[in-house]
């Protein structure tokens, strides 16, 4: 059934939407394929894809920061790919510091990239989605989307923004054939939270791996982080028919985090 669609993941160079680039392609979606990363290096994760899964594949290397750069990024593959069926919104930033001192070009950032460029990706979208009587929107929140954590204002404001974002397209879009839900994910093993298990193991003295430990233990009751694959499997599922009528809502996969 997705044979042959096309998935727009942005941030998809790294983490959960490289895996999550992987998952789908090996369903025979079409991938456009984002990120911070040289156009050369680009091109060549591009053709691995498309050589390895037998698919059309496309790299951009927009940065979020810039709306008009998301416009003329949503435009070209658009005009490339001919569609986007499904539109993932992942790419995202993370800095922590107590809100007395947060920086606000880093609370700027983390909002923009966040939040501000789903915005424009989806209303970049929706004109195709609405055409094709068909769409998947899959925000990557958080648990910081649901609950909040010390050091992280900017993170849980975007977080919880594009929740309510999520909330606001699914319902104008109920009767189009168009889902939109956000996923809220607890700690995933990527680069995104380096900085915060090195600080850990520098206050604390700990090796990388005791401070990766303590830091997931803190607040989730499953130990241990996720696989980023394991959400590009969820994605999947949310592009299925089964999962039509889940549209609206923010999905947990957090370990127990917020059932407490
Ligand atoms: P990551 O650092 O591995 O990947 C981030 C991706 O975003 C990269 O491809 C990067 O190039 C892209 N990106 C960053 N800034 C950009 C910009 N200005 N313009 C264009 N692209 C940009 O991170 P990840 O952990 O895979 O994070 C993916 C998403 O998952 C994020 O939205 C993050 O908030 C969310 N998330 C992560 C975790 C976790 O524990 N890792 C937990 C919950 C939610």
């Amino acid at each position: 059934m997705l044979k042959g669609k096309t998935a727009l993941i942005t941030g998809s160079t790294s983490g959960i939407g490289l895996a999550t680039a992987h998952v789908l392609a090996e369903q025979g979606i079409n991938l456009v394929l984002h990120g911070l990363m040289t156009e050369e290096n680009g091109i060549n994760l591009a053709n691995e894809f498309a050589t390895k899964y037998k698919i059309k594949t496309l790299f951009d290397n927009a940065n979020l920061m810039e709306s008009d750069a998301i416009g003329k990024f949503i435009n070209r593959a658009l005009k490339v790919m001919g569609t986007i069926d499904i539109l993932v919104n992942n790419a995202g930033i993370q800095h922590t510091e107590g809100v007395d001192t947060f920086p606000e070009s880093k609370w700027n950032a983390i909002l923009t990239i966040n939040l501000t460029a789903a915005f424009h990706t989806i209303q970049k979208s929706l004109p195709g989605m609405r055409k094709n009587k068909w769409g998947r929107i899959i925000n990557i929140a958080s648990v910081h989307g649901l609950v909040a954590s010390k050091n992280k204002a900017a993170y849980c404001a975007a977080k919880h923004g594009i929740i309510g974002l999520t909330k606001v397209v699914a319902l104008e879009c109920a009767e189009l054939g168009i889902t939109a839900n956000a996923i809220c994910p607890g700690w995933v093993d990527t680069p995104l939270i380096n900085d915060q298990i090195s600080a850990i193991a520098n206050n604390d003295g700990l090796d990388f791996e005791q401070a990766k430990y303590n830091l997931v233990t803190a607040k989730q009751p499953l130990p241990e982080m996720m696989d980023p694959r394991q959400i590009g499997e969820f994605i999947l599922f949310l592009c299925t028919d089964s999962a039509r009528s889940i549209t609206g809502s923010s999905l947990p996969m957090d370990g127990a985090w917020t059932a407490q």
